[in-house]
């Protein structure tokens, strides 16, 4: 199956290469800047004309906003603005042409997105008109390379156009005998800093072949939370890690350090004290720190789920509008929600199995996963799932997981895989959960430990 993949790598660049990275990062901001202050130029002229009662033809004409029209105007502009104070050399020729092109291609797109968003033609929210980048401590931009000599060397140097030879923090092994195997194709590199370091990310073309599911015929539902990471249908738990929640108190410590340094100051000039910059160095990491274990978290568990399982059932969770509610928005974004389903998505794709994603209006806590009744409430502090019809008793995660299970076939009726019950789930015996009980025959409720004692706990990849 061919794929695009991004393969990211810390660099660890000598002064040269630094010197080279910052220089291209920082001539792709002036030409962003420079083209952005034309249009508005325009856009400001125009606005003008039309308060003196000008209209169609009289009024100055829109330049060209699409990246080829910008690029080409940067080029007819660049040998008078992006010269030598002093001497009056052009400077631009000190770097890559792909500088200015992925420079002028994002302004394109951010004046793109502002337009569509303007005229309603853009779901989500309002896109703002485009600003002008400014060096902002490590928030240097990046730099896009499509064409030249963008490849590896050996296991521990990247080429990149201009550039020149620039060594990787870690071996590209992985990438490298993938490019040397005719099984990945670098189609772009992309260098950044972040985190305090410069990174470069190769756009590959991958064919990947990987192997089937362990269980190709079995459907697992996987129900989200934040108090349990995720419930799956055969009663795994994986419990939250809660990754920044747990490194709140040392953020907490660090924060109150720098606070008590001297810090940046715009008005008076002031770029923050070597020991405030250290400092800030120093919580930043805490937060990286969290972010990693995190995506590594998640990686484990999506490749788990998707190479036991043939199909996989999830809800489509509104997480955009649950991070709205200021009380539940930083335990919520310390799941990755989003992340996970996405992860889920694009790697059941490449396995070839099913990925069922529920309506957003699904009731999958509310519906028994026995007799499919659909209660009209059950507020969250209740974890147990009792249903009034056939007397089921489960845990409430364990149940909405199973309705998810039972929606891949609701989603993908021809899917020919079996739903996996596990055991150790359900209060009482398995006769329980059949349809038509009566309530008379209900066990007792019994008090619930966490769903499926016998529960494995995998994450291994
Ligand atoms: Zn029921």
């Amino acid at each position: 199956m061919r794929v695009v993949q991004a393969y990211k790598y810390a660099l660890d660049p000598n002064s040269t290469a630094t010197a080279a990275l910052f220089g291209h990062c920082g001539a792709a901001r002036f030409a962003y800047n420079h083209m952005l202050a034309r249009v508005k130029a325009v856009l400001g002229q125009r606005a003008a004309e039309i308060s003196y009662g000008l209209t169609g033809d009289e009024l100055t004409p829109l330049s060209n906003w699409s990246a080829y029209g910008l690029r080409k105007d940067w080029n007819q502009r660049k040998n008078t603005v992006a010269v030598d104070r002093d001497t009056g050399m052009p400077w631009w020729s000190a770097y890559s042409k792909e500088a200015y092109a992925s420079a002028t291609a994002d302004l394109a797109a951010a004046l793109k997105n502002w337009s569509a968003s303007r005229s309603g033609q853009r779901a989500g929210k309002p896109m703002g008109f485009p600003r002008f980048k400014r060096r902002k401590g490590d928030a240097v931009g990046s730099v896009r390379f499509t064409t030249g000599t963008i490849r590896l060397e050996g296991r521990t140097r990247v080429v990149l156009p201009v550039i020149g030879p620039v060594k990787t923090h870690e071996s590209t092994r992985k990438l490298a005998r993938r490019v040397e195997a005719g099984t990945a194709r670098i189609m772009a590199a992309t260098i950044k800093r972040e985190r305090g370091r410069w990174w470069v990310v190769f756009t590959c073309e991958v064919d990947r072949c990987d192997p089937p599911p362990r269980q190709p015929g079995t459907a697992v539902g996987v129900d989200l939370g934040v108090k349990t990471l995720a419930v799956t249908s055969d009663s795994g738990v994986h419990p939250n890690p809660k990754h920044l929640n747990t490194r709140l108190a040392r953020l907490r410590r660090e924060s109150r350090r720098v606070s008590r340094r001297q810090g940046p100051d715009r008005r008076a000039g002031f770029t923050g004290s070597a020991r405030w910059h250290r400092a800030n160095r120093s919580r930043n990491r805490v937060h990286h720190r969290a972010a990693d274990a995190r995506r590594d978290g998640l990686h484990k568990l999506t490749s788990h789920l998707v190479g036991t399982y043939g199909a996989i059932g999830v809800e489509d969770l509104n997480v955009a509008g649950m991070l709205g509610n200021r009380r539940l928005a930083r335990a919520i974004a310390d799941c990755g929600f989003s992340t996970l389903t996405h992860q889920l998505e694009y790697k059941t794709g490449w396995r070839g199995s099913v990925f069922a994603v529920a309506d957003r209006w699904y009731p999958s806590s509310k519906t028994c996963s026995g007799c499919k009744a659909v209660k009209t409430k059950l507020p969250l502090r209740v974890r147990v799932f009792d249903c009034d019809v056939c007397g089921l008793v489960s845990d409430r995660d364990l149940n909405a997981a199973r309705n998810l299970a039972d929606q891949v076939y609701v989603l993908f009726p021809e899917w020919p895989g079996e739903v996996k019950r596990g055991r150790g789930g359900d209060v009482g015996p398995a006769v329980w959960a059949v349809a038509g009980e009566s309530s008379t025959r209900r066990p007792p409720l019994a008090v619930q430990g966490p769903p499926g004692a016998n529960a494995r706990i995998t994450e291994n990849h």
